[in-house]
């Protein structure tokens, strides 16, 4: 089989032990360890098929900001913390590429983020053979024998319309977060969200706008409001948010622990209180947060233009954004200045919300399969510590979910533990899921205990 074709419909046929869906980091680092596993223990190999719906692997590639640097240290790699003699490391991509003394003499743990995403290809090119692209997942089916749900049928299609079913003892759903918008945003080629910036730039740039505005304050929102400071010359850059100032993010080394794999153990053993405190507490290390260069950067940036008497970067801090028109020409803004009420109506280019992220709703790709899966008091899904959904009885086949904020913690949606969470989940799919005494849903207590 090749990675270029979608596999025939192979239902009651073919079977993987896994079948992943999405090809992100998250499964890219499930694929290396299975790729892992089966040269180490070629008697006993796990079958495993990722099923993503882009063309070619791509990271995020609208953000990819030609000097964004990574928010994650380069040892928090594909691989490093479940396994640091693995030849997918970052340190060996930069000696494939033939960078390695240069790296080094570079002084950094943060590597470009246009350098990571390379590192990211370099190690799927390595296991393509795991992967079939042009793949979306639009649903899962249950397989029943005798009352049981013994495997799980997902289907996709490609992008012909063409469709086809896979069939697995297990999933991996690892389909990342979906950008999240206000909810009276219409978008449009002048109103879009952040994760478009780079496919949309160089087409603004050619329109020479005079004004562009960018709403929000987190590390997208510097972003977007930088990198448009200095792709468009000759635009005024608006940048709104309701703070009174960016914040930066926590990076020292106690918080910095809430990403530990230690951390996920106490974090999902916590009763719900303590969750809720543990992930207020510890919010600034990535939500709405900036890192300290780039706020300096662009303080620095409108500090000198202050001088220059010439404004371009316009910062409306304590602000919002309360009511929006777009017409042919342009789209209008109107800002409301919150600790006076006063407005005001910019008429702008175009309108870019870098207003975060919403998790991917589980349920919806499951379809049926939804209905056995146990939820909690806020109908989320219940994650077990291996990241295997919690359902009925009667289901033999297991579903693993990556990106599970609410049970696993803040470093679930990130990179940090993506290597440690990958080699759990395998472990769990090989001895058939949780076969120790898991904690009662937010008791820390194990359930025959409680
Ligand atoms: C601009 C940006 C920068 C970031 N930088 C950092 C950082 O420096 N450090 C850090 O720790 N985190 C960072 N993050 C957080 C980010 O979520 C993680 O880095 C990482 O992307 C999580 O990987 P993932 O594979 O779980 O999800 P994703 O990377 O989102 O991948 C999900 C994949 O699933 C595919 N998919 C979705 N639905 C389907 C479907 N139905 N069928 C088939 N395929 C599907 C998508 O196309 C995508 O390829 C950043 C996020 C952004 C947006």
């Amino acid at each position: 089989m090749t990675s270029e074709v979608l596999p025939q419909d192979v239902s009651g046929d073919e079977v993987w032990d896994i079948v992943g869906i999405g090809f992100g980091p998250s499964n890219l680092a499930l694929a290396i360890a299975v790729h892992e596993h089966n040269l180490a223990h070629p008697q006993a190999p796990v079958r495993a098929l990722f099923l993503e719906r882009q063309a070619a692997f791509g990271w995020h590639r609208g953000m990819l900001i030609d000097d964004a640097t990574m928010q994650v240290s380069f040892l928090k790699d594909l691989v490093t913390m479940r396994n640091p003699a693995s030849d997918f490391s970052f340190l060996c991509y930069l000696r494939d590429r033939d960078r390695l003394a240069e790296f080094i003499n570079h002084k950094t743990l943060f590597p470009l983020r246009t350098e990571f995403h390379d590192y990211f290809e370099w190690a799927a090119a390595r296991v393509a053979d795991q992967v079939h692209y042009d793949a979306e997942v639009t649903s899962v089916r249950p397989v029943e024998v005798d009352g049981e749900i013994t495997h799980l049928d997902v289907i996709a299609k490609d992008g012909a319309g063409r469709v086809r079913t896979v069939r697995g003892r297990n999933i991996v759903v690892a389909t990342g977060l979906r950008p999240k918008l206000p909810a009276d945003a219409v978008p449009s080629d002048r109103v879009w969200h952040n994760i478009e910036l780079m496919h949309r730039v160089d087409g603004l740039a050619r329109t020479d706008p005079h004004r562009v505005l960018v709403v929000g304050s987190g590390q997208s929102a510097a972003e977007v409001a930088a990198e448009l400071h200095t792709a468009l010359p000759r635009a005024q850059v608006c940048a709104v948010f309701a703070r009174y100032g960016y914040a930066p993010a926590d990076d020292s080394p106690f918080a910095n622990r809430i990403f530990d794999p230690r951390a996920v153990d106490h974090f999902h053993g916590a009763p719900p209180d303590v969750r809720r405190m543990l992930m207020d507490y510890h919010r600034n290390t990535n939500y709405s947060v900036v890192d300290m260069d780039l706020i300096e950067d662009l303080y620095a940036r409108e500090y000198r233009e202050s001088v220059s008497g010439r404004k371009r970067l316009d910062i409306r801090n304590a602000s919002r954004v309360t009511y929006t028109r777009e017409t042919d020409e342009a789209v209008y803004a109107t800002v409301e200045f919150l600790p006076t009420g006063e407005t005001e109506t910019l008429e702008c280019d175009a309108l870019v919300y870098a207003t975060g992220f919403h998790p991917v709703d589980v349920f919806a790709l499951l379809d049926r399969v939804a209905a056995v899966c146990e939820r909690d008091a806020s109908g989320r899904p219940v994650v077990d510590r291996d990241y295997r959904l919690r359902t009925a009885s009667n289901m033999r086949a297991g579903i693993y979910l990556q990106g599970s904020e609410h049970s696993h913690g803040l470093t679930a949606s990130l990179l940090s533990t993506t290597a440690v969470r990958v080699g759990e989940i395998l472990e769990s799919v090989q001895r058939g899921g949780s076969p120790v005494a898991e904690p009662a849903p937010g008791t820390g207590i194990p359930a025959a205990l409680h």
